[in-house]
């Protein structure tokens, strides 16, 4: 748990810097703005299961339960060497600072949600255990000291980390 809190000792420079409210182009590309400052030059990207939207920050209106595939989030150049360092030096999971509503994923179609519920549950927990076991592996790879991409190792320990927290809350579901 305490991994998802950031301490007030972190500081996302950008975090604060006030932007109107939507800056996020509708150029009909998929690329969203920053996740942390939205800032629409982003330099990096990072794919994640479904789930981790609901430790993502301002989540409330979405339900994770109706994405289909992965979920990406996007950082600007400055963000992403804060998001490295976090998760690759200090060892925290930034999740909990990324905006939600600058994620990039499909929702399934009100109709097709009623029809084909149970059907897109297990669809999500195969892509969860898929993107986790791929997680851990990078981790064990880099572990074991094979060369692994300082992104893809970001992404690996972001993915982990959010998974096994979102699962010790909610042991149910
Ligand atoms: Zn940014």
């Amino acid at each position: 748990m305490r991994r998802l809190v950031v301490g007030p000792r972190v500081c996302f420079a950008t975090l604060k810097r006030a932007q109107p409210l939507d800056t996020a182009m509708y150029t009909g590309k998929r690329e969203r703005p920053c996740c942390l400052c939205r800032n629409p030059e982003t330099s990096h990207r990072l794919d994640l299961p479904p789930r981790a939207i609901e430790a993502m920050a301002r989540s409330g209106r979405i339900s994770w339960r109706d994405v289909v595939g992965e979920v990406s989030l996007y950082f600007c150049e400055s963000d992403w060497e804060t998001v490295e360092e976090l998760a690759l030096e200090v060892g925290m999971n930034p999740i909990g600072k990324c905006n939600a509503a600058c994620a990039d994923f499909d929702l399934r179609e009100d109709f097709e949600a009623l029809t084909n519920e149970v059907r897109g549950r297990q669809d999500q927990d195969a892509i969860e255990e898929e993107m986790l076991a791929a997680a851990k592996e990078t981790r064990q790879a880099h572990e074991a000291g094979e060369t692994v991409e300082a992104r893809d190792l970001v992404e690996a320990r972001v993915t982990v980390w959010t998974i096994a927290d979102l699962r010790e809350e909610q042991p149910a579901d």
